[in-house]
């Protein structure tokens, strides 16, 4: 048995800015991952990442921004697009080289004194009554597992939510343990190197194709010249007659037919895309990243925001630790700082995900076309906005026959609004958090179940 003060489980981005940060601050840390060292940082990913948390990172822990042989190319433009109509949006980013970029936060994480444990798989979590304690662990070709014990454990394990999944609810009702298909999506890509060069330079472009089940979607994401990380995803809970590679496929050669492009790299995996766990802590315990649902409901992007929570993880656990207090109680602001940063606008954007589910790709070239929605008010309602009642009645007149996608924009507008008042009275103890939860749970289920 060993002890330490913070044991984080996974080392993908929310588990090494979690440990660097409590390690800045002085903290002993072990971070265990399952991969070996040379391999941490190393994702199937499609790449994108936008410049807000990479700002913070710059600005509370001074890291500075990906370069060189980290970055694939600049971002300047989302793009949604369906057979149809296009429709650009600003979105300044890069598409990154995940694996160089992930080896220097390591290494940065190791230069603030973090002890990295690879190979070394988490089992379980250790509990009693009073808290998370630790975790079981394993080393790779080891019989025999053996205890970490620590003040605080954070499970940065991803879509394995290891430590979360086995605190027991009985103790620790509070903690959302479930993990629904309608809240992961499969997904798979493949980084191709093409003979000629493409027109995607500097942008990410989300394909809405009427065969990938909505809101699913096929991306083109330029690597630079010559190279495009290309993927395709949809949720677990859709039926889909072909199986995901052989419609990857397809797609791609409706842009790239066969003897275009060679395969440099493929591969796939899951992201729990979902609005995130409304409370992801307890006595003893923190979840970032994909663990706790950080992923963007309508993008999936999660690499940013396993980022920012990675940090304000690693902040409030070094805080409760100099005021020797792990409790709940005293990790609650960390529920706050991830709400305040981008969980309330993850929950927001889970509103689009479930209209285009209904709308699907013909509502939505409907909406783009007749300019139904304008790029402004989009990104309004895109980054968590409300509009004003001027502007939906405008929309409404816009969208006539189409009751079906206004009854649809409508759902969104009211749910933007009832999110927002929700939000402002968010709880600010684990006490107050049962009575509201009933009440976010109500909202939700209403808009998932419409
Ligand atoms: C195909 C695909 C495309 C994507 N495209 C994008 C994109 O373009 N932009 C974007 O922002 N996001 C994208 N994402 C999502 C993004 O990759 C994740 O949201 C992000 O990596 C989450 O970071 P994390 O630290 O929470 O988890 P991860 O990066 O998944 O890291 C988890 C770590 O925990 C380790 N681990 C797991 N279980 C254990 C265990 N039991 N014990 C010890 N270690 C363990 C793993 O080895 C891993 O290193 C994509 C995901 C996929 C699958």
């Amino acid at each position: 048995m060993e002890n330490t003060d913070v044991l984080v489980v996974g080392g993908g981005p929310a588990g090494v800015i979690s440990a660097l940060t409590s390690a800045k601050n002085g903290h002993k840390v072990i971070l265990i991952d399952a991969k070996s060292y040379e391999e941490i940082g190393n994702k199937t990913c499609g790449d994108a990442i936008n410049l807000g948390p990479l700002k913070m990172l710059d600005k509370e822990l001074g890291i500075k921004f990906p370069s060189g042989e980290e970055v694939a190319d600049d971002v300047e433009a989302l793009v949604f697009q369906t057979d149809k109509v296009t429709f650009p949006l600003f979105g300044d980013g890069f598409v990154l080289n995940r694996h160089p970029y992930g080896q220097r936060l390591l290494k940065l994480a190791v230069e603030s004194g973090v002890e990295v444990r690879a190979e070394t798989k988490a089992i379980k979590a250790i509990v009693d009554e009073t808290g998370v304690k630790g975790a079981i662990v394993k080393k790779k070709g080891e019989t025999t597992p053996y205890e970490i014990h620590s003040h605080i454990t954070i499970d940065c394990s991803g879509r394995n939510y290891q430590i979360r999944k086995t605190v027991p609810s009985h103790l620790f009702p509070n903690l959302e343990k479930k993990m629904e298909k309608r809240d992961v999506a499969a997904s798979y890509r493949e980084i191709i190197r093409l003979k000629e060069d493409h027109p995607y330079a500097k942008k990410i472009l989300l394909i809405y194709d009427g065969k990938i089940p909505e809101p699913g979607y096929f991306w083109i994401f330029s690597k630079g010249p010559k190279r495009l990380n290309i993927g395709i995803g949809w949720y677990l809970d859709m039926s889909v007659e072909k199986g995901m590679k052989e419609l990857f496929r397809e797609v791609l050669h409706k842009y790239y037919p066969p003897g275009t492009y060679e395969v440099e790299d493929k591969g796939g995996y899951t992201i729990p895309t979902r609005y995130p766990l409304m409370n992801a802590v307890t006595h003893g315990f923190i979840a970032a990243g994909d663990s706790a649902f950080h992923v963007n409901p309508f993008s999936a992007e999660g690499h940013g925001p396993a980022l920012a929570a990675g940090y304000y993880a690693g902040k409030v656990a070094s805080e409760a630790l100099k005021a020797q207090d792990v409790r709940a109680e005293q990790l609650w602001g960390y529920n706050v700082a991830v709400m305040k940063d981008f969980g309330l606008s993850h929950t927001k954007l889970q509103l689009f995900t479930e209209a285009l589910r209904k709308v699907k790709t013909p509502g939505l070239e409907y909406l783009f076309k007749r300019k139904i929605l304008s790029q402004d008010q989009f990104m309004t309602l895109h980054g968590g906005m409300s509009l004003g009642r001027s502007e939906v009645l405008k929309i409404v007149l816009k969208g006539f026959p189409r009751y079906d996608l206004l009854y649809n924009l409508y759902k969104i507008v009211k749910g933007v609004q009832k999110f927002d008042n929700l939000f402002e009275r968010f709880p600010n103890s684990p006490e107050e958090f049962p009575e509201w939860e009933n009440e976010f749970t109500t909202v939700m289920d209403n808009i998932r179940n419409w």
